[in-house]
């Protein structure tokens, strides 16, 4: 079994034959670390820009059929069904406002995860005081707080903390 990259295709392509959708198929181009990546992920490539061919396998066709992937500059620009697409596609040159497209859901992912991870930390710091003060009187209870860790063990409150994280 080898260890392959995988391209995600968040629109599906149609195969030539016009019975099944590509939704994602494997890729030996990259350095081949099981990473899945999507059009507009930089690649960990050996190609700084250029057209490369791999395959997919078709259940309808019962054949690989050949699709074709632009790299400019490090960046998946595209996965085209035909090498004339492609390569017209790779000569053009990569816009500023292309990059700029290709940023800004990762600008937004970026700010969603810092998001995510001062609230996990602020849920670990609101639970080791609620520990300390608690061991100081047992009677405490904070005044403000997102959790109620009253009467919950260790594994629970972590596993409250861990469910409100993930539902961000
Ligand atoms: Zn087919």
């Amino acid at each position: 079994m080898g260890m392959f990259d995988t391209i995600i295709l968040s629109q599906p392509m149609l195969c030539e034959c016009g019975k099944m959708e590509i939704k994602n198929f494997q890729v030996k181009c990259f350095d081949n670390l099981l990473f899945e990546y999507r059009i507009g992920d930089f690649v960990t490539s050996p190609f700084y820009t250029g057209v490369i061919e791999e395959d997919y396998y078709c259940n309808h066709c019962k054949k690989k059929v050949p699709i074709w992937i632009v790299v400019k500059n490090s960046l998946l620009y595209g996965v085209y069904d035909s090498l004339e697409k492609a390569e017209a596609e790779s000569r053009t040159p990569l816009e500023r406002m292309e990059i700029m497209d290709f940023y800004y859901p990762y600008f937004l992912k970026y700010h969603q995860l810092k998001g995510s991870r001062i609230a996990l930390i602020n849920s670990i710091k609101e639970y080791i005081s609620y520990l300390e003060k608690t061991k100081e009187n047992p009677e405490y209870r904070p005044r403000f707080s997102n959790f109620d860790f009253k009467g919950l063990d260790t594994i629970e409150a972590l596993k409250m903390i861990l469910e409100q994280g993930e539902g961000e």
